[in-house]
């Protein structure tokens, strides 16, 4: 199978830093990757330390990692569609400003964002503070691209189809520094059949244009389309199947986008809530060999333990 640019979320802690999270990424055996720059669900952030991201960017040259294709995710919690509290919008508008900091010192030139939910305040007027509220953060002609991801529409979240995406995009007044990430995960949630993903990327292609397509999250479903419910599940162990998964990772219209899983880790044990173990070494194998394993969550197991 061609070389597609293939990697999964991976951890960023302050005394390892980016390059604990290259190895972490060359351990998979991925070529790309993505982080938070923190804990995702706070909005605390430490220092970055100028030689750990020298090391880092060494670590990914030597290992043809293209930083180009490596993404940062915001954390879930800002939301930009809710204004109602001005002060707490404000916050997450100067957040959202330092996190683009953050992205430049780390030389990564994507940041994935949540649009947000409107909580009562409506769809048009989520979408509009989600644009205005970008307004002020992409002052900058040149500078890291935000892509806002498709949302699976969970109680009152915006962005769940191509048209608010759009609308969003639309009033942004920086258009080079604007894109989408579309979550396989959470497009088949909303309602798009992923089973036939040149026709969802032709209904993209016609709404907001393909040219705005920054990245890809790759996952399987624990649902069913138009569940509404954001579950994501283990590659070919979900409602998707391995066999979507497979088209859609080697659709030559996305064949130079980076493809991130996020799926989830496999517990201990077979009965177990507990999370512990990553899948992405073995999905990301399966993915590269077209081959589908139905014991992968044994082998996992038995891999880390
Ligand atoms: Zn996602």
């Amino acid at each position: 199978m061609e070389n597609i640019i293939l990697g999964s979320h991976v951890s960023y802690n302050k005394n390892e830093g980016l390059t604990g999270s290259v190895k972490e990424t060359l351990s998979y055996n991925a070529n790309t990757f993505m982080f938070y720059t923190g804990a995702p669900q706070n909005t605390f952030r430490s220092k970055i330390d100028e030689e750990n991201v020298k090391n880092a960017q060494k670590l990914m040259k030597e290992n043809n990692i293209d930083i180009k294709n490596v993404i940062i995710h915001a954390p879930y919690i800002i939301n930009l569609a809710n204004n109602k509290d001005e002060e707490k919008w404000k916050f997450t508008v100067n957040f959202l400003k330092e996190e683009v900091e953050r992205a430049k010192k780390f030389g990564v030139n994507k940041i994935v964002l949540h649009p947000g939910s409107h909580v009562g305040l409506g769809v048009e007027k989520g979408l509009e503070n989600i644009a205005n509220g970008l307004n002020l953060v992409l002052t900058e002609e040149e500078g890291p691209i935000i892509c806002l991801e498709t949302m699976a529409g969970k109680g009152t979240e915006v962005g769940t189809d191509f048209l608010q995406l759009n609308q969003i995009i639309k009033n942004v007044k920086n258009k080079k520094r604007i894109m989408v990430c579309i979550d396989t995960c959470h497009i088949y949630d909303a309602g798009y059949d992923v089973s036939n993903f040149d026709a969802v990327l032709d209904d993209f292609d016609e709404v907001i244009g393909l040219d705005k397509l920054g990245c890809i999250h790759l996952n399987d479903d624990k649902n069913q389309m138009g569940s509404h419910k954001d579950r994501h599940a283990n590659i070919g162990f979900g409602t998707i199947g391995f066999e979507n998964i497979e088209k859609i990772a080697y659709n030559p219209r996305v064949r130079k986008l980076p493809l991130i899983l996020e799926t989830p880790y496999v517990s201990k044990e077979k009965d177990g809530t507990d999370r512990s173990y990553p899948p992405y070494k073995f999905e990301i194998e399966m993915i590269r060999n077209d081959k589908f394993d139905k014991n992968m969550l044994t082998e996992i197991r038995n891999y880390y333990r």
